[in-house]
């Protein structure tokens, strides 16, 4: 008997309910918490509206208190709990789970309010103890991070000999109708695209301005060419720890030119500065008064259209001994994954990941004592089961290797 406990009622955790929900012969029972316990109670009633089998129990928690989780938690007796709060709460809750006895998964590093680090060092620090207690912690089992940690597990196992670089690319074509409005969690998303840019090449980081570097790829399924960013991002520091033979890896990801310039203006004016500032007499801090003026990233399903479509190109050697270009990725409808979950494709692609990862450490398909990222694991069973929980993929083999 599986019962998992969800922590985090925003976009990707009505997709993370919406899965477990379908998969019951997986998640036998499900508990669903939230800071606020209504949000999690809206969701569960747009699961039981569309016959989905019943029943899911809510609670209200507080995600930062250690004892307020570890109550919870011995009060629901979860063999995992699926963590898709915000990054700030990732220790607080692995160190619940420790107390607690149970598994843990998440699907972004952990952040300190007051400094962007994008950096697993904080969570990696909890390897022993987790190994010591005979718990498996799984990072990052989202999109990216997440399925293209899997991806570049999957190259590397069926088609590399040798890989070389790898660039992951994400782009988003949808368009949701607002001049300004983030797919995710506003504070979270415009800390990772506001900070300088780095890749990796020949065992060393190299740093660039902020959106300073641009490329023009032509993306498949009828969504053509479009404008991608060299930013940095949390899936390289585990890839290229986990697979030392790249000499070069990189991230881009699409922007529209309204969402940059916006972007832009609210940089100068200090709006995303994530620093106290005072304000009439008390601190506030500028981007999370920005967050409260911002659409609920939850909100935009209804009115986002498009595609999206995320994957890894590799170059290299491949089992041939020959060199050889490997391009693997998933396109996704926001339409569709409105009308499934009633969230937009951003939420869905991170979602479903972290529901099937969920799945493989309760199935045991993927198991272990410690923290660990989806690269470590075979990517065998997640690949044959991914399609078929919603997010199928495609691999291309390009003749162009030059990128
Ligand atoms: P949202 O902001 O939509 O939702 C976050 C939810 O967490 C809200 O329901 C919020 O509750 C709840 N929450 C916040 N603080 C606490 C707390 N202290 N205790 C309990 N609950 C809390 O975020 P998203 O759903 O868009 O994102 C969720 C996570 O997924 C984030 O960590 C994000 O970084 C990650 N992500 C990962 C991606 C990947 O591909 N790997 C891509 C996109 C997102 P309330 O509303 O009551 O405050």
């Amino acid at each position: 008997m599986n019962r998992v406990l969800i922590i985090g009622a925003g976009g990707v955790g009505r997709v993370v309910a919406f899965k477990c929900a379908q998969h019951r012969d997986v998640f036998n029972e499900i508990v669903f918490a939230s800071r606020t316990k209504t949000k999690c109670d809206a969701i569960v009633k747009d699961i039981y509206a569309r016959g989905l089998p019943t029943p899911i129990q809510t609670a209200a928690v507080d995600a930062d208190k250690v004892p307020e989780l570890a109550a919870l938690i011995k009060d629901v007796k979860p063999n995992l709990v699926i963590h898709v709060a915000l990054p700030y709460q990732d220790l607080s809750i692995m160190d619940a789970c420790l107390e607690t006895g149970v598994h843990y998964l998440d699907t972004a590093n952990y952040e300190h309010p007051d400094t962007a680090r994008f950096c697993y060092a904080p969570q990696w620090a909890y390897h022993e103890r987790f190994e010591k207690a005979g718990l498996l912690a799984l990072l990052g089992s989202g999109f990216d991070p997440g399925m293209t940690n899997v991806y570049t597990a999957y190259a590397k196992k069926h088609h590399f000999e040798r890989m070389d670089t790898v660039d992951i690319i994400d782009c988003n074509a949808g368009d949701h109708g607002y001049p300004f409005a983030t797919n995710f969690n506003p504070e979270i998303n415009i800390r990772e695209v506001s900070a300088k840019g780095r890749y990796y090449e020949n065992g060393q980081w190299h740093e660039t301005e902020p959106l300073s570097v641009k490329k023009v790829f032509d993306f498949p399924d009828g969504i053509g060419p479009k404008e991608m960013y060299l930013l940095y991002h949390e899936e390289m520091e585990s890839l290229t720890k986990h697979f030392p033979e790249v000499k070069r890896m990189r991230f881009w990801m699409t922007f529209g030119q309204s969402y940059l310039t916006h972007l832009k203006v609210l940089e100068n004016v200090g709006m995303t500065r994530i620093d106290p500032v005072m304000y009439e007499g008390r601190e506030i801090v500028p981007l999370q008064f920005l967050k409260t003026l911002l659409p609920d990233p939850a909100s935009l399903g209804a009115r986002t259209k498009g595609k999206t479509c995320i994957g890894c190109r590799v170059n290299g050697i491949n089992k041939q001994s020959q060199a050889a270009t490997y391009y693997v990725y998933n396109t996704c409808v926001h339409e569709e994954c409105y009308t499934e979950t009633g969230a937009q494709a951003i939420s869905y692609t991170t979602g479903v990941p972290a529901a099937l990862g969920a799945k493989m450490i309760l199935s045991g398909q993927w198991s272990g004592r410690g923290v660990f990222n989806m690269e470590q694991f075979d990517p065998d069973p997640f690949m044959s089961e991914i399609g078929g929980w919603g997010l199928p993929w495609v691999e291309t083999f390009p003749k162009n290797a030059e990128f």
